[in-house]
């Protein structure tokens, strides 16, 4: 769900009331106005209030004693709410709302660092247990369509290290694991239409390696027992075994592949801002998600079961593109048949289970 507090664009997970949300900025209840939708919430009735989708939040926090200056939520002090500030803050939303949508991370016990090590470890064990395609054209073709990704602000800025390997699978999927290791299926390979479909699947999964989701859901579900394991690590040793012993797998629903649906839509808009700046048509994402949906009635691709459609794929999509500065797409490689010759020629294992 996507709300406004204090002019930033935020998605939430789940039902928030407003008093859950002072609580989690660390504000005091009695010292907090609130101004919700424009309107000066009293407090007795903002404690228990939902918000919903598209809401627009201002807090204001007293901070000091009986006579201290109110201070709006880390930002500066602020004399008083007057008609002026209200328009002023309600310009300062809107100018935001008009930007693209921006992401960070979410609550997570594990470091970057941490998130790569992890990453390269379970890789090293999936290069075991499933079939790594060899072709150097292949390799090089989806490294160039995935650099070409990296290169956007988003990726940069996370400074994780994105590698792509491409998996003899007929299944249709892809998966990146933390920190950056990315496997792309030969039967993703066969189902997309155009380069930009590819593209956008990459670049929905590099998004939810830049947002760390995964390292992020298995924070949040074994937030006792981790900081004694991720703070007892030393250099240069293993961290999936004991990542393991706590359920901390690349099992079937491994918390660190299978996402909520929040953690879909915020890889859905962060990943068209990926293809975007690639210069391929973010719609094509959407377009190659609907495809799937469309095509597998009953039984959906194990895309879909790793990945949970958050419902609206293309219209949300397609308003994110509009924040987006205008610009032409079809940035294409010119490759594009040439690998579907070479994967068409593949000869694949029957699908398997990643490893437990
Ligand atoms: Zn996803």
């Amino acid at each position: 769900m996507n709300i406004v507090i204090n002019g930033e664009n935020r998605l939430v997970d789940g039902q928030v009331t407003i008093s859950g949300l002072v609580e989690l900025l660390g504000m005091k209840a009695d010292r907090v106005a609130v101004e919700l939708n424009l309107d000066i919430v009293p407090r007795d009735r903002w404690m228990g209030t939902n918000l919903a989708e598209g809401d627009r939040l201002e807090i204001v926090h007293f901070v000091g004693g009986g006579s201290g200056r109110p201070r709006r939520a880390g930002g500066q002090p602020m004399k008083k709410i007057n008609a002026w500030t209200v328009l002023t803050l309600l310009l300062v939303s809107l100018a935001w709302g008009q930007g693209p949508t921006r992401f960070r991370p979410g609550f997570n016990l594990f470091s970057k660092e941490q998130d790569v090590q992890l990453g390269q470890e379970n890789a090293a064990q999936i290069r075991k247990h499933m079939v790594v395609v060899h072709d150097p054209y292949l390799t090089e073709y989806v490294t160039r369509v995935g650099k070409r990704l990296v290169s956007a602000r988003e990726a940069q800025e996370s400074g994780f290290p994105f590698t792509f390997e491409v998996v003899a699978d007929p299944s249709i999927n892809a998966f990146a694991l933390p920190g950056g290791p990315m496997f792309i299926n030969t039967g993703l390979l066969r189902a997309v239409d155009n380069e930009a479909q590819l593209a956008g699947v990459m670049g929905h999964e590099m998004s939810h390696v830049i947002l760390r989701h995964g390292t992020n859901q298995a924070s949040k579900s074994k937030l006792i027992e981790l900081p004694a394991v991720l703070g007892s690590q030393v250099a240069g040793g293993s961290l999936v075994g004991q990542l393991t012993q706590l359920g901390i797998g690349l099992g079937a629903n491994s918390v660190l592949l299978k996402f909520s649906r929040s953690a879909e839509s915020q890889a859905d808009l962060m990943g068209s801002h990926l293809m975007a700046e690639a210069g391929y048509n973010p719609t094509e994402m959407a377009r190659f998600f609907q495809k799937l949906d469309a095509e597998n009635g009953s039984r959906a691709p194990q895309f879909f079961s790793d990945h949970p459609n958050p419902g609206n794929r293309e219209k949300a999509i397609e308003e994110e593109v509009q924040r987006l500065p205008a610009q032409q797409y079809g940035n294409e490689t010119g490759q594009f048949q040439r690998m579907k010759l070479i994967v068409s020629k593949i000869r694949e294992p029957k699908p398997k289970a990643p490893p437990q």
